[in-house]
Order: structure tokens, then sequence, then C-alpha cells
């Protein structure tokens, strides 16, 4: 068995991981990147890639406000292929219960410097005239953003490896703990900090982390320039974003800078198969299209699904993990990793280090969630 030692290893080469990596890296740190597969191959090859600012609980409103501040920084330095566009939301209301949400969330947004700007039902169907007749009106967030996941994630971690990280793909880790991070081809890795940053698969390194894997579908069109120019999502997403339950389908369609449209979205829990379930796929279809008729007759060119990692009270697990003092965690982003992973980040090497956090890491703790502690 042989054996290499690092300041951190990073365990999952995602957006999340690839974030952490650079992190560490800029900071003077000695760092080693592993995934079993390729760079940004898990749930950041799945998702959506909006970059939005969320309302749930002062915690979640924190991290990616501050996230995509942090997003909006790197722009000058990000490459062409990670197609990152500030193309803004619109939260659509479809009656006058969802406008007076609409109006809450401008509140909100409004007191914490967010620009938002509420559009009555005319002003919705001049900016998106392909949404269907008699929608209530929505809530224009104008700094939310879209950009290409994989293509973000690359970025990252060559960012990181021109810093000296050193990156070791397609080898799995069959254990990690105290310091020690066992691959499948039995070599050792020895780190001061180590990080499992595995996403849905984290569990399976990190017995008692609260995370199941939430399903997702989403859709790619053919081109379709112009008929589509802000992220659109249905007030409804919330419901079905919270639903801890049962299966659910909401309007939630992306342009993307080739002119093609990502149609999501779907959640489902229990659901270990990547297969496409065609049930949901119909649903969260249909669903698109009484929104927007004209989505129909169009093209879809590829299917796919992807796992969230959710968390039961829908806040990451960033920071140590209780019983081992080399052990960290950076997963449990749910539908969230691509806007918050500059933060977590940043969040994660701001309290290893010392520095002075922009927000607090308390919220995101894994102490919070932790089952039961491996060494307990
Ligand atoms: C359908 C869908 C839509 C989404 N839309 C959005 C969106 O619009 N905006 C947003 O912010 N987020 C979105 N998300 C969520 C986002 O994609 C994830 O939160 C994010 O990609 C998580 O990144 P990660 O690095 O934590 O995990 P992953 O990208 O899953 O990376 C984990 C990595 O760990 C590796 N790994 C696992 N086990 C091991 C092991 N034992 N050894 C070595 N390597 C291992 C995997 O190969 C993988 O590369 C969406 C997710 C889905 C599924």
């Amino acid at each position: 068995m042989s054996t290499a030692a690092y300041d951190v290893v990073i365990v999952g080469a995602g957006i999340v991981g690839a974030a952490c990596a650079e992190e560490f890296a800029r900071r003077g740190m000695r760092v080693a990147v592993i995934d079993g597969d390729v760079v940004g191959g898990g749930a950041t090859a799945a998702g959506m890639g909006h970059i939005v600012v969320m309302d749930d609980s002062e915690a979640q409103f924190a991290l990616t406000r501050y996230s995509q501040q942090l997003w909006q920084a790197l722009r000058p330095d990000l490459p062409n292929d990670v197609e990152y566009e500030q193309s803004g939301t619109i939260w659509v209301a479809t009656d006058d219960e969802e406008m007076a949400e609409v109006l809450r969330k401008r509140e909100f947004y409004s007191q914490r410097g967010v620009p938002a700007n509420v559009l009555d039902s005319q002003e919705l169907r001049r900016v998106e005239p392909n949404l269907r007749d008699g929608l209530a009106g929505g809530l224009l967030v104008e700094e939310d953003a879209v950009l290409y996941p994989p293509c973000a994630a690359r970025f990252l971690i060559e960012r990181a490896q021109k810093l000296g990280a050193e990156l070791r793909l397609g080898v799995s880790v069959t254990r990690m703990g105290e310091g020690r991070i066992r691959l499948s081809d039995s070599f050792e890795i020895v780190g001061r900090i180590i990080v499992n940053a595995t996403g849905a698969w984290a569990p399976k390194l990190t017995a008692g982390a609260e995370i199941k894997k939430r399903k997702g579908h989403l859709v790619i069109t053919d081109r379709y320039p112009g008929f589509l120019r802000h992220q659109l999502v249905e007030l409804g997403y919330l419901k079905s974003a919270h639903s801890v339950g049962s299966d659910s389908v909401a309007f939630n369609v992306q342009p993307r800078r080739t002119g093609q449209i990502l149609i999501g979205s779907s959640r489902q829990y229990g659901a270990e198969h990547k297969d496409v379930d065609q049930r949901m796929l119909a649903g969260m279809l249909r669903r698109a299209q009484e929104y927007m008729p004209g989505l129909g007759p169009m093209s879809a060119v590829r299917t796919w699904t992807g796992f969230r990692a959710a968390t039961p009270d829908k806040l990451p697990l960033i920071g140590p993990w209780p019983g081992d003092n080399s052990l960290f965690l950076a997963t449990g982003h749910e539908g969230l990793g691509i806007t918050t992973s500059l933060a977590t980040a940043r969040v994660l090497v701001d309290h290893i280090t010392g520095a002075k956090p922009e927000i607090p890491i308390e919220p995101y703790l894994p102490s919070r969630a932790a089952k039961e502690f491996a060494h307990a």
C-alpha cells in the first residue's frame, strides 16, 4: 500500500468540491481532489444552473445571496463555455393569492437590498409574450443568473490546479475518517483536513449524515431563439420544493445561450434508479405547457435525471463532523448547490482558517443534524 500526504483532501469533484478546492488552494494549502468519476459528473452535470436568491429562511437567503455576489465577482474571469448570463428570474403568479406572495417576496428582498420588481398581468405578457393569457403577474428578480454547471466546475478545478492542487479521477474512496482516505485501488491518502463533498453519496462515507436522494428530471429542447428571455418559475414551485412526502412537478423553464430551453422540474424521494420515469416526465411537461402552450410542439433533444442531496431542514451541511477532528462536510445542497457552491467554500475555509466570515456558519453546521456519530 502507498500513501501521500496533503493539507486538505477533498472527496468529490462536483461544483461544491471544485469550489472548495479552489478556495483552499488560494489560501496556500496543499490540496488533493479525488473523484470516482469525472469532474462535475454527478448532480452538477444534471443541474439547471440557475443562480437564484431564495427566501425560505434567513439562513438560506444569506447563503444564496452571498454566493450570487461571489458569482457576480467571478464573472469577468469565467470562460465563454460557462455561459454565465444574468437573465433574471420571474416568479409567476396565477391568481390573487399568488400575487400576495409576490408582494411579500418583493418586500423581503427589498429590505435586504435585492432588486425586485412587481409585474402586473400586462407587463408580464410584454416581457414574456409566450406565457399563456390570464396570468396575474409576477416578480422579476434581475440579478438572478444562469450558467452551465459542468463547465463551471471544470473552471474551478483548473484554477485550483494552477494553484498547485492535485486531481485524481476515476478512483473511488471506500473509507474516510481520522485524517485518512482509502481508495478502491488500496492507495491511502493522508490529510490534516478531509472534506466529504460527495453530494447525495455523502452518507456512504460518513455514517449518520442525514441526507436523502431527491430525484429530478430535466428536458432540453432544440434551438428556439427569442422564445424565452428569463428563467420563469411558478410560485407553486415553493410548495413543490417544500413538500417532504409526495412526488411533485413544477413549471420552471430556463433560456440557454444557444436558444435552447431547459424545462424542469420534478422532485421524488425513494427513487434510486437513474431511469427516466415516464409518469413524472409527462406530468412535468404537462405543467410546463399549462403556463407556456407554445412549448407543446417543440422538439426535445435530450431528457435526463439527477439526484439532489436533501437534508431534513433544507439547509446544507457545512463544517466539522462531530467526533472526528479531521473530517468536514460540504454537502446537502438539494436544489441550490450550483448557486451556493462558492459561498459554501468561503464559509468552510474561513471557519477552518479562523478568518472573519462574511456570514455566520452556525445554521449550516453538521452538528445540528448528526443522527449518530461514527466515533461516539
Ligand atoms: C434536476 C436538478 C436540477 C437542479 N437545478 C439546480 C439549479 O438550477 N440551481 C442550483 O443551484 N442547483 C441545482 N440543482 C442542485 C445542484 O445540481 C446540486 O446541489 C449540486 O450539483 C451539488 O454539487 P456537489 O458537488 O455537492 O455534488 P455532485 O455534483 O453530485 O458531486 C459529487 C461527486 O462526488 C463523487 N463521488 C461520490 N462518491 C464518491 C466516492 N465514494 N469516491 C469518490 N468520488 C465520489 C461523484 O462522482 C460526484 O462527482 C439541481 C439538481 C438537480 C438534480
